[in-house]
């Protein structure tokens, strides 16, 4: 018989949100994160903050308390931590998920950089945040071009490029301004995305308008050299000396894993995976899919405060077989 009855793969908060409701029915669980607890908000950028409100992104029923109306990734390392401290789930850190293959009705048998593991059920809540949507131009591969954002201080006194218009971008442009960056904003589409935080959207609309921070609409990077970028504008293309870019153009699932895995994937450009809405178990029965890699390519369908649910529905299911 297998070692678990459920292999949670990824320990973000929605990993570790089906973790503690699997401790809570007894069962015999592992959860396996390839880095530190919650890795992608380790990995954000250091003084972000949420768009949610600390109660939505409570898990286990545990209070969140934040001071500020919303969290930062401080707090919510902290936060995260805490439950761990408390809780003590069975969580393997530094292991990478490699592969999962079913075997036989009941029975997974999941590689990892670090040995194999066999389990009756397998959750798959491996996020987003680790494979960057890339512009695919050339000279993207220049060590002074990023896709994560950390920080402003090295950007100071520096000719920065934004390629984006959504929440990533626009924090980074207005810190980076904020701190003395030149900063250039390249933005396919005709205005600020509407994803946009509330209270941030005014703040970078009113910098673009008042010329503090340059915007060029309907257009987008065609080249990046050492000291300048090409910039296809409504204009023709034009050439502006540039230090960096932060090519912030969004992240995506690993959809090669899923359908490794045996998940059906849609064709085209959403990718969406294939899972029954009401238990969250794929059309491989016994896996089953939670958090933001459920939405596929729409990466911006599932967030902490409307998938934590998951955790409940896929334990439920689980339980009643
Ligand atoms: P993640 O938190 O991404 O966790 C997935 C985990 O799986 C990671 O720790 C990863 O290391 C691990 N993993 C991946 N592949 C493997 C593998 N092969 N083997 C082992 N482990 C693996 N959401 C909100 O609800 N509110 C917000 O305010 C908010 N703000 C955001 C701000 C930023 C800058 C970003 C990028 C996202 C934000 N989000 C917010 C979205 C947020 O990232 C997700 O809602 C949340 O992290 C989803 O949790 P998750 O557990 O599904 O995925």
């Amino acid at each position: 018989t297998p070692e678990y009855d459920l292999i949670i793969i990824g320990g973000g908060p929605i990993g570790m949100a089906c973790a503690l409701e699997a401790q809570l029915n007894e069962l015999n669980y592992l959860v396996i994160e390839k880095g530190a607890l919650v890795n992608s908000i380790f990995n954000y950028p250091l003084y972000m903050t949420f768009f949610s409100t600390a109660e939505r992104l409570e898990i286990g029923n545990v209070p969140f308390t934040c001071i500020a109306p919303k969290p930062g990734r401080q707090e919510a390392l902290e936060y995260y931590r805490n439950i761990q401290k408390h809780f003590s789930l069975n969580i393997n850190l530094f292991e990478n998920v490699i592969s999962v293959n079913k075997q036989k009705p009941g029975y997974f048998v999941v590689h990892t950089s670090k040995g194999w593991y066999n389990a009756k059920n397998v959750v798959i809540a491996t996020g987003f945040y680790d494979i960057p949507i890339y512009i695919d131009v050339p000279g993207e591969k220049l060590p002074k071009v990023r896709h994560y954002y950390k920080e402003a201080h090295e950007y100071a006194f520096q000719k920065v490029v934004v390629v984006g218009a959504n929440n990533s971008s626009v924090d980074a442009a207005l810190e980076c301004w904020r701190k003395g960056a030149d900063v250039t904003m390249v933005i396919r589409k005709d205005q600020i995305n509407d994803r946009v935080k509330y209270w941030v959207k005014p703040d970078i609309e009113n910098r673009i308008a008042e010329g503090s921070i340059k915007a060029y609409f309907y257009s987008s990077i065609t080249e990046i050299r050492e000291k300048e970028v090409d910039i296809f504008t409504t204009d023709g293309t034009i050439t502006i000396e540039n230090d960096f870019v932060l090519a912030l153009t969004g992240y995506r699932p690993d959809i090669d894993f899923l359908r490794a895995s045996g998940i059906n994937v849609s064709e085209g450009l959403t990718c969406t995976p294939q899972y029954n809405p009401d238990t969250m178990e794929t059309n491989v029965p016994g896996l089953y899919l939670a958090g933001v890699v459920c939405g596929g390519m729409e990466t911006h369908k599932w967030f902490i405060e409307n998938s934590r649910v998951h955790a409940s529905m896929i334990l439920a299911d689980i339980i009643s077989k």
